[in-house]
């Protein structure tokens, strides 16, 4: 059940600010408020959409499409295209997801240590 409370609710509304990077009619890219890396941007659905399977259950293609082209445009405008950047998206208790609005992080700017992420116990 979508949390309409959530904080990326509320940065979708308007009720609470967000360092805007790009948008379209169906996603939205903005910095993250911790960033991890010189380069960490979020990009959410406009739908209510807890995690994937939502998404992916309620979505149209046009959305889908949207999220997508929107992820690859935030990677170009924030300069990382060239230089590479690594797609993150934390789906559910077992990977911690704390925001329940489904999202994918954008890390960049800078060469990340390991060639893989490694799962730790
Ligand atoms: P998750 O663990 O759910 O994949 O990541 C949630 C991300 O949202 C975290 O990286 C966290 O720093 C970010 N975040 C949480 N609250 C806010 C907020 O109010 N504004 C922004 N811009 N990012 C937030």
């Amino acid at each position: 059940m979508y949390d309409q409370n959530n904080i990326f609710a509320k940065i979708l509304r308007g009720e609470i600010p967000c360092k805007k990077l790009h948008e379209n009619e169906h996603a939205l890219a903005f910095h993250d408020i911790n960033p991890q890396m010189p380069v960490h941007i979020l990009v959410i659905p406009k739908g209510p959409y807890t995690n994937l399977e939502e998404f992916n259950a309620g979505a149209t293609l046009e959305e889908m499409g949207g999220f997508m082209k929107l992820v690859a445009e935030a990677a170009s405008m924030a300069g990382v295209n060239e230089t590479g950047y690594r797609l993150v998206a934390n789906n559910g208790a077992d990977a911690h997801q704390e925001v329940p609005h489904f999202h994918v992080h954008i890390f960049g700017g800078r060469r990340i240590a390991g060639r893989m992420i490694k799962a730790q116990d």
